[in-house]
């Protein structure tokens, strides 16, 4: 049994690089005759022939179809991309894109960053002479609107995963109505994998009332064409739990360990929220596994999530060595955007961790929720692509008719929508509640937005971006809390290092995962922490590994995740050529701290709290909502408890608990924000 150093791969029996070469010799069909035998293929005419004669065409295929790495293909192939026009195809998720693009660039046989490129945030790996299937999040699609309004270069845009409704999904789409009514020549494919045709149909042919001017130059059109691309799925035979379990993640392992012993062959592939529970059903597992030989000679225990290093997502698409189970222990990631082969049980938790934002307390949080309906028939249909499957809920049957809902809540309606604005904004929408979208968001949440907005000073009294913080804020592609630390950083002189912050806080955790070693991480971490906080903490930490010259073995020494820290350093550079666009060249304080933390400050003066008077237990209360808030366990002022602080964001378990927590003077809340605190003033005055 082998262990990762990232903390991520158990592996049982053989390592997979053996699995890989051995795969060979079972001999895969060509992927030439693969990609006639997907389900699309049989509509590959049908396709080409709605896409040239309708504006919108909406496609619902099932997970595994080909609809993500064929239809972009075949429409290369009829001549979308000649010209130098460019196929577009988005997704929601950064880990679906890298991996259809560099799928697709293996069944066309090219480089990947050629003929088939891809976009996420901080990279892109395209050439703009040779590219003519892009793939990209849709969130990236968003920003390219702002350099080139009419997405010219575009002939067709796939938007990928429509079921999902993400808030870029929903942005763009209201967006493409717009641009497509003053570009006929541009083609939509909308594709989902579950039914909701109709309603994205009814949204694309109807218009709304009081519009802008440019609807003076109305171009009729075409009714949306659907077509449903016949799945070859089969039969799944659905077990669910007598009784509702109380720990999923034990029920979990349960589950997978009695398929393991009464099952025929097959891969597994089990659902549930987040690291944290992969990471725990992984441990149990290894444990069992020690336990018992039989186990440990017959299952591949991998995990799947979307910030897992690049060599361990590859090890869950190479196929299951003859012999082996492989279990991949997945977020709902798996639930549509990838595809795994050789699956044929599904677990599901019932769970996915979703983002949920309450507008009065301003508290936005990933939460534990039980799935749709819509998800779990999702999730079981993922047994089926290879021969009948089975799937195991770990939720009541009762519990599934009459309690879950149908569909999800799309994120737009659960979100905070202060990035969401200043991009409208920055669009040129102006009446954003009177915007056409395919779900309106809350308007409690909107105000909320533009409050913060507000007092950031990117937006001024008529609700429009000021110049120049407002458009400079919208040009960098960060949280806007982010955009003004890094813009007000310029004005007092510390740009250099908080480039430094904004590129360790885009990214989840620096330090490796604390499983096993908390107490050699703690110790790790004391070395390079700083009374002021975690933020000053990251620039100790990023000047020793400069100072390492970069090293992995430093990085391992003190407990830091190498890949993070490369990360850091691309991110940071992503951002410097941003700043150097927007005018600002770094400049160094020279170790003035000061400056730092009152840059730091000017962007998170919302996220301040106050620890109580008489807490015994490091309870802290929130400026803004009052909320009950307590230091995260990483945070190098853990236990410290320093009475004012702010935060970067904020975690639920047990509790909610601030994640890079910096130490505050309250006088530089008020002098950042003058209106913020005034407005928000509680009965017992902020500031003593
Ligand atoms: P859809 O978008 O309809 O869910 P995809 O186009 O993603 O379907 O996948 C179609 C088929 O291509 C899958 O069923 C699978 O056989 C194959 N495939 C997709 N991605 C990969 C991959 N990374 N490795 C191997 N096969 C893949
Ligand atoms: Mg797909």
């Amino acid at each position: 049994i082998l262990e990762d150093e990232e903390g991520g791969v158990v592996f049982f029996g053989p390592s997979l690089s053996s699995a890989s070469s051995s795969s060979s010799r079972f001999g895969y069909a060509s992927i030439g005759s693969q990609r006639q035998r997907l389900p699309v293929y049989k509509y590959r005419t049908a396709i080409l022939y709605l896409v040239e004669t309708h504006a919108t065409t909406i496609i619902v295929g099932e997970t595994g179809s080909g609809k993500t790495t064929q239809i972009p293909q075949y429409l290369k192939e009829a001549g979308w991309a000649d010209g130098g026009r460019v196929i577009a195809c988005t997704q929601p998720r950064r880990l679906a894109v890298q991996t259809v693009a560099s799928r697709v660039a293996e069944e066309m046989d090219v480089k990947l960053g050629e003929e088939v490129g891809y976009a996420i945030r901080f990279e892109d790996v395209t050439n703009p002479a040779a590219t003519m299937i892009k793939f990209l999040t849709d969130g990236v699609l968003l920003r390219e609107i702002m350099n080139d309004p009419l997405l010219t270069k575009y002939s067709v845009i796939m938007v990928d995963e429509a079921h999902e409704r993400s808030i870029s999904t929903d942005i763009l789409l209201g967006l493409l109505k717009k641009i497509q009514r003053r570009r006929p020549e541009l083609r939509l494919i909308i594709s989902s994998a579950t039914i909701e045709a109709k309603s994205m149909s009814d949204f694309f042919q109807t218009s709304k009332k009081h519009r802008g001017p440019e609807d003076h130059e109305f171009v009729p059109k075409k009714v949306p064409a659907i077509l449903s691309v016949e799945g070859r799925g089969f039969n799944v035979h659905i077990h669910y739990v007598v009784e509702p379990v109380s720990d999923y993640v034990q029920a979990t392992v349960s589950t997978v360990l009695s398929i393991h012993e009464q099952e025929p062959a097959g891969d597994i592939l089990v659902f549930l929220t987040g690291q944290d529970d992969i990471d725990a059903a992984i441990r149990l597992l290894t444990e069992e596994a020690h336990a018992s030989r039989k186990i440990s000679s017959g299952l591949i225990v991998l995990p799947l999530y979307s910030s897992l290093p690049r060599a361990d997502q590859d090890l869950v698409f190479s196929p299951t060595p003859r012999g082996k189970r492989k279990v991949v222990i997945s977020t709902n990631i798996a639930e549509t955007s990838l595809t795994l082969e050789g699956v044929v049980y599904v677990v599901d938790s019932g769970f996915s961790k979703q983002q949920f934002y309450n507008p009065i307390s301003d508290i936005e949080n990933l939460v534990v929720v039980p799935i749709s309906k819509a998800s779990a028939r999702q999730r079981a249909g993922r047994a089926g692509r290879v021969r009948p499957g089975k799937c195991y809920r770990l939720y009541t049957e009762e519990y599934f008719v009459n309690e879950m809902s149908s569909v999800g809540i799309p994120e737009m309606q659960r979100s905070k929508l202060v990035s969401c604005v200043i991009q409208l904004k920055a669009l040129g929408i102006d009446n954003i509640l009177g915007f056409d979208w395919p779900a309106s968001p809350p308007p409690e949440a909107m105000i909320r937005a533009l409050e913060v907005l507000y007092s950031l000073g990117v937006l001024d009294d008529d609700a429009k971006l000021t110049s120049p913080v407002g458009f400079q804020a919208a040009e960098i592609p960060l949280d806007p809390m982010i955009s003004k630390m890094i813009l007000s950083s310029n004005q007092l002189g510390c740009s250099d290092e908080i480039i430094t912050i904004a590129a360790v806080l885009s990214i989840q955790s620096i330090w490796v995962s604390g499983r096993g070693v908390q107490k050699e991480l703690d110790e790790a971490k004391l070395r390079f922490a700083a009374a002021e906080g975690d933020h000053v903490t990251f620039l100790n930490v990023y000047k020793g590994f400069l100072q390492s010259g970069k090293s992995s073995q430093w990085c391992h020494k003190n407990y830091m995740n190498y890949q993070a820290m490369k990360k850091v350093i691309e991110i940071r550079e992503q951002l410097r050529r941003t700043a150097l666009r927007l005018g600002i060249v770094l400049k160094s304080c020279e170790g003035d701290m000061l400056a730092v933390r009152k840059a730091v400050t000017a962007g998170f003066f919302a996220n301040a709290s106050r620890l109580e008077a008489f807490s015994h237990n490091g309870m802290y209360k929130t400026v803004r909502g009052s909320q009950e808030v307590y230091i995260h366990p990483s945070s190098v002022l853990f236990r410290v408890n320093p009475k004012w602080v702010i935060y970067h964001s904020l975690v639920s378990t047990d509790r909610q608990y601030m994640r890079n927590v910096m130490t505050v003077d309250p006088s530089w809340l008020t002098e950042a924000a003058p209106h913020f605190f005034q407005r928000h003033r509680r009965p017992d005055p902020i500031v003593h």
